[in-house]
């Protein structure tokens, strides 16, 4: 069965999400955008053995870690899709911006598109490339617990920011509309910022995608 911890990190409190196979402990990081100390010690104290970092989008608050901790640990870095490399060519400056340590340039071991599958221990996730927020967003759909990992998508009672270079509002809200209402209403959504909600309450009071 897969397992799931989410953990907000840096001072944005970014969920980053540890995911896990309770068979093999195995387990992912989601969207390791800093204090690494901290998601280092969950893991040791539940178990796990961290395998891959998974990541939605390249900002600086869900992938500033990243690069660090790949070295650190001799992680594969699976995700984004290729339409956040200028985001991630950016780290630097998006640091700079927001006041976040250094990051360390890093390049994914594989780019993820849509329709793709990752697969921790025995649990395998599908990728649903959900662009609109940033050019390569993706998220992470676990069908098996009915849950998604949507990072900036989708929030409780809100969407994510169009307003940055590359951003798209009608591509956000077609993204959210053709590819993570599909899953179902019962899909408990884990969003990069604030707390889980369900596809079909957001679909019933969310004001920006609501009653579509
Ligand atoms: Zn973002
Ligand atoms: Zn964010």
């Amino acid at each position: 069965m897969l397992h799931y911890h989410t953990i907000p990190v840096t001072a944005f409190q970014q969920n980053c999400s540890l995911v896990w196979c309770d068979q093999t402990m195995d387990a992912a990081v989601i969207d390791p955008g800093g204090d690494l100390d901290v998601l280092l010690a969950e893991a040791k104290r539940r178990g796990l053995h961290l395998k891959a970092i998974w990541l939605t989008h390249a900002h600086i608050d869900h992938a500033g870690g990243t690069g660090e901790l790949a070295q650190r640990l001799a992680l594969p870095i699976i995700g984004p899709h290729e339409g956040d490399q200028y985001w991630i060519d950016g780290l630097p400056q998006q640091g700079q911006m927001f006041g976040f340590p250094p990051a360390l340039h890093f390049t994914p071991t594989r780019w993820l598109h849509d329709g793709d599958t990752v697969t921790i221990g025995r649990e395998t996730l599908h990728v649903r490339h959900c662009p609109g927020h940033t050019p390569g967003h993706v998220v992470f759909h676990a069908p098996q617990v009915d849950r998604c990992f949507v990072g900036d998508v989708l929030f409780a009672g809100s969407i994510g920011r169009t307003d940055f270079p590359g951003g798209n509002h009608q591509q956000l809200i077609d993204s959210i509309t053709q590819r993570l209402w599909p899953m179902g209403d019962q899909t408990v959504f884990i969003p990069g910022h604030g707390p889980e909600s369900t596809f079909g309450r957001e679909r019933r009071s969310n004001p920006y995608v609501g009653n579509t």
